[in-house]
């Protein structure tokens, strides 16, 4: 029997066939009949995919978080790698919003164009406005849940909550608790055996979510806001292949050549699905199984980061909010930037892992410095080919800290 090419091999094949047909779509080269029947084929396999990975998802997290945390404190590192994980996460995101600002800045996108000349756009739009006091409250109400509830309902944020709870008590609890520290342990890797089942339909799930991404896209507002899509991109691309990994080739001598080979499947499919919750599965085994880092430090940073470290969506809003300021006609001053750092690391921090939500916490950037929420008609249109790299650099930041952080604890203790 011929020898299939390699996984990663597949999924490249899958992805190129994926934009080339869903490129001939969209210029209407096929008879509308089979382009219309391909769509649908594409919509319930990428679907499929995309449910497998979610069945996945909820025992995955909690099980790795309870082990994560369970097995930190046994190796008396937890407080390190506490500080090291929330330091990391800000500091990058912070580094990313500055690099969106520059960008905006230096490449001034929107320049030349008005928001007037949107006016079909924003007419009708009535944003979802949520004021930051009631955001922040909403935030802080949503991490105390019903552990039940959090599980059935896939609350990711509350089920890392509780997780962290869960995995500190068995410690406390000591040895009494051992079969029920390696029964979920055990959960652990029985989902991570599963991923791997799953990740051979990764070719062609992926080759139909890309399908359908490239068919959807409009090319005359892809035009008029060409600019500003250049920018973004080519800065979130700034940010994920020159800044992560020279910082983690300076912080672990990992080379980057090493990282992506390690992180290439994650990679792949966060900018697919545009979803980091979607994508944990896959995150969580290229770290562990390709990025060799110890299950115990993955199992905690990957997670918590999921829904915490946003680096390409907290750069994302600094860079749109100055866009769409510009948009307006207005000159933003210092203190409305400085209020745009914060509002966008909040926004980038409480924003689940879930397609174009970033858009959500936009709504809250743009109207913190006040700013017209209508500009955000215009920005959901391309949203779904900016999503690609953002949550691809997302994901990545993920990977990146886990990788910083098992250096940082490892000093600690010798390991
Ligand atoms: N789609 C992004 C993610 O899942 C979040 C965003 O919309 O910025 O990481």
């Amino acid at each position: 029997m011929p020898r299939l090419p390699s996984l990663n091999t597949q999924i490249l094949i899958g992805c190129a066939l994926g934009v080339a047909c869903g490129w001939a779509l969209q210029q209407g080269v096929a008879d509308p009949a089979v382009a219309a029947s391909t769509m649908y084929g594409a919509r319930i396999v990428g679907n499929l995919f995309l449910d497998l990975l979610r069945m996945v998802l909820v025992p995955l997290v909690f099980a790795s978080i309870v082990t994560g945390v369970a097995n930190l404190r046994a190796h008396e590192s937890m407080h390190r790698v506490w500080v090291a994980t929330l330091t990391f996460f800000f500091a990058t995101m912070a580094i990313a919003i500055v690099i969106g600002f520059g960008a905006a800045h230096l490449f001034r996108p929107g320049e030349g164009l008005h928001l007037d000349m949107f006016a079909d756009a924003t007419r009708d739009y009535q944003a979802r406005q949520m004021p930051l006091p009631d955001y922040i409250a909403q935030f802080l109400r949503g991490l105390f849940q019903n552990p039940f509830k959090a599980l059935a309902q896939g609350e990711i944020l509350a089920i890392v909550v509780i997780a962290i709870f869960l995995g500190i008590a068995l410690v406390a609890g000591g040895e009494r608790y051992r079969n029920i520290r390696t029964l979920i342990e055990e959960l652990q890797e029985l989902c991570l055996r599963i991923v791997g089942w799953i990740m051979h339909l990764a070719p062609f799930g992926l080759a139909a979510l890309l399908l359908q991404l490239v068919a959807g896209q409009n090319p005359g507002l892809l035009a008029s806001l060409g600019h500003f899509i250049v920018v973004v991109t080519g800065t979130t691309l700034f940010h994920g292949i020159v800044v992560l990994p020279a910082i983690l080739w300076i912080m672990t001598g990992v080379s980057p050549l090493r990282f992506f080979k390690g992180a290439r499947e994650a990679l792949l499919t966060a900018f697919v699905t545009s979803s980091s919750a979607a994508t944990l599965p896959v995150t969580l085994r290229c770290t562990e199984q390709h990025l060799h880092v110890k299950k115990d430090i993955a199992n905690f940073v990957v997670p918590l980061g999921a829904t915490v470290n946003m680096d390409g969506t907290a750069l994302y809003e600094a860079a749109a909010a100055l866009f769409v300021a510009r948009l307006a006609g207005i000159e933003l001053d210092l203190a409305s930037q400085f209020v745009i750092f914060f509002v966008a690391m909040l926004g980038a921090i409480g924003a689940p892992g879930i397609p174009s939500v970033g858009m959500l916490s936009m709504v809250l950037v743009l109207e913190s410095v006040g700013l017209p929420t209508a500009a955000i008609a215009i920005l959901l249109p391309i949203d779904r080919i900016l999503d690609t790299t953002r949550t691809a650099v997302n994901v990545e930041g993920d990977m990146v800290g886990a990788l910083i952080v098992q250096k940082i604890a490892g000093k600690g203790t010798g390991a």
